[in-house]
């Protein structure tokens, strides 16, 4: 294994480990908004914070950021948990922000009563005035001294649900010229009359981020809070309410969010994606939600090695998707069940002129090289077979080594064939091969001295599965999104998705997959499979196409 030095993380970690802090302990938390499905910038804070948490014997908490009643759903809850524990963790204690709604009140009362927060009368635009430019001072609200007394009866009115929806807003005390713009009097609640998905109309008054967030950490004793690097600016206030309020010192860490060429990770741009009906929900396997690359056949250890291997950046990056394919492709090498599909709906079918009519044998194939353990399964070859209409040429260039004329071709895991003639249609068209077989040749078993250089797949014509085989291209046309003008979805790719109609091998009804479809790429039984119809994502490729 090699030496690995460690990340800043783990250095920090070690430090706080080494001088006792926190009494030894380690508690991280993954803190997702139920607005929407986890993508895979998800999976990588989730890699980090349940992975730090196990690489120092702590634990992690999952905590639902859930403090706005407007965007959040009980279905995305769900869908979190669900996703979690598919990519292999297992939180200690499953939380809600929202369940801190009582203590965050009593937290922001304290505040008033301390002369560190007010209720502020301005509007939204009146406030952002006040906060200026960041090269100037801002200028103090006109609410900002009111008394401590009638800041507590207003606050107390705010909840009781007296004042309507962006009337009025609980806002800190700190500093209107401070360089910061998040600390000139950060808004601490707002007024919002909307059901909650958990505390239904009990709350008309809901905590912003800040205010929420570095306090449900303090609350649950969290000791290294880990979040992206556009809540650097955010930390001083972090710090800030810690101090005054007195509680527990949670600390906030930064590193940079995971971006991947060609897709998009918003949650917000994702859910357009689904609404507009550009792709076909949340699971659509061209999305990078971990719903999405789970139907397409992604594997969570995959997922893990690419998110430890691309490590912790303190700086902005945009990696290449094609890394996390490689990722895919080594794990699926090693699991994949190498299956023979024919990815033409309009195959060539081969005759074997010399294999006996009314014959069918059972060839025994190995189910993957890679490990000998998956043992092999039987395929059915006879007279007839299918082949890819691409795998012949009449009239081939010389370094063609599948079928021809006169060409000798091996059939995997069966016999050496050799085309002898050609059939075609009035219009030109192929319609079939007459092929001869060599029966010495049989895989395994093979004492023709044949060299044949090329090797094709096949399937038996008599009891080939008709299937249907969805291969994906780049959901967008373009590497970095984050750079192009417009609207995002303007650059979607239109050739995202195409469907295929192909013959299986009929061992496929019974393999549930992951499968290597020979020469053709790693593939997954997609959830629209039925009984009548087996239905195929392409996972990914054999081999790098996008390797420039
Ligand atoms: P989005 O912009 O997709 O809505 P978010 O940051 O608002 O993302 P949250 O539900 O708040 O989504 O995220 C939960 C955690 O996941 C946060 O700690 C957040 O920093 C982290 N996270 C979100 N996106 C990424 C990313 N691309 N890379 C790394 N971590 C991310
Ligand atoms: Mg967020
Ligand atoms: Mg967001």
């Amino acid at each position: 294994k090699e030496v690995k030095s460690l990340n800043f993380l783990e250095e920090i970690i070690e430090t706080d480990l080494r001088e006792g802090k926190n009494g030894g302990r380690v508690l991280t938390r993954f803190p997702p908004e139920p607005n929407g499905y986890l993508h895979l910038g998800h999976a990588k804070s989730i890699c980090l914070n349940f992975g730090l948490a196990k690489q120092y014997n702590g634990q992690t908490n999952l905590r639902f950021d859930d403090t706005n009643p407007v965007t959040e759903e009980t279905e995305y809850v769900d869908s979190i948990k669900a996703d979690i524990n598919w990519l292999g963790f297992q939180w200690a204690s499953e939380r809600y922000a929202s369940d801190y709604f009582p203590q965050l009140f009593q937290f922001a009362k304290k505040l008033i009563q301390a002369g560190l927060a007010y209720v502020d009368d301005s509007s939204a635009e009146e406030i952002a005035a006040q906060k200026g430019t960041p090269t100037e001072p801002g200028t103090e609200s006109p609410y900002r001294n009111r008394s401590v007394e009638e800041n507590l009866d207003l606050f107390e009115r705010m909840k009781a649900g007296e004042f309507p929806d962006g009337s009025r807003v609980l806002r800190a005390k700190v500093d209107m010229a401070s360089p910061n713009m998040h600390m000139r009097d950060p808004l601490l609640y707002r007024i919002k009359h909307a059901h909650h998905h958990r505390t239904g109309d009990e709350w008309c008054i809901y905590p912003m981020y800040d205010f929420a967030h570095g306090q449900s950490d303090s609350i649950e004793e969290i000791t290294h809070s880990i979040c992206t690097l556009e809540f650097i600016p955010h930390r001083p206030l972090y710090d800030w309410l810690i101090e005054k309020l007195e509680i527990f010192p949670s600390h906030q860490y930064e590193f940079a969010r995971l971006n991947l060429t060609y897709t998009v990770m918003s949650k917000r741009k994702l859910l357009k994606l689904v609404n507009e009906g550009h792709v076909s929900g949340w699971d659509d396997p061209r999305m990078p939600t971990l719903s999405g690359v789970r139907r397409r056949g992604y594997t969570p250890e995959a997922i893990r090695d690419f998110c430890e291997r691309i490590g912790v950046a303190k700086r902005d990056n945009l990696i290449d998707i094609g890394y996390l394919e490689f990722f895919v492709r080594e794990h699926l090498n090693k699991i994949a069940a190498r299956v023979m599909v024919v990815l033409d709906p309009d195959p060539i079918k081969v005759v074997i002129t010399n294999y006996p009519e009314g014959q069918t044998e059972s060839l025994s194939i190995e189910n993957n090289p890679e490990n000998p353990e998956d043992g092999s399964r039987l395929v059915p070859f006879s007279r007839e077979i299918l082949v890819e209409r691409d795998d012949f040429m009449e009239n081939p260039p010389k370094k063609f080594f599948r079928l021809a004329p006169g060409n000798l071709v091996r059939l995997k895991g069966a016999y050496i064939i050799r085309c002898d003639e050609v059939v075609k249609d009035a219009d030109g068209k192929v319609t079939e091969l007459r092929c001869s077989y060599v029966p010495e040749s049989k895989s395994g078993e093979d004492t023709s001295g044949l060299k044949v250089q090329g090797t094709i797949h096949w399937v038996n014509a008599a009891d080939a599965v008709p299937v249907e085989v969805r291969l994906y291209d780049r959901l967008f046309k373009v590497e970095d999104l984050s750079e192009a003008e417009g609207d995002f979805q303007d650059y979607l790719n239109p050739d995202s998705l195409s469907v295929v109609q192909a013959f299986a091998e009929p061992a496929v009804a019974s393999i549930k997959g992951p499968y290597q479809f020979l020469r053709k790429g790693y593939f997954s039984l997609d959830t629209d499979s039925t009984d009548q119809k087996l239905v195929f994502n392409r996972t990914v490729g054999l081999k790098d196409s996008w390797a420039k």
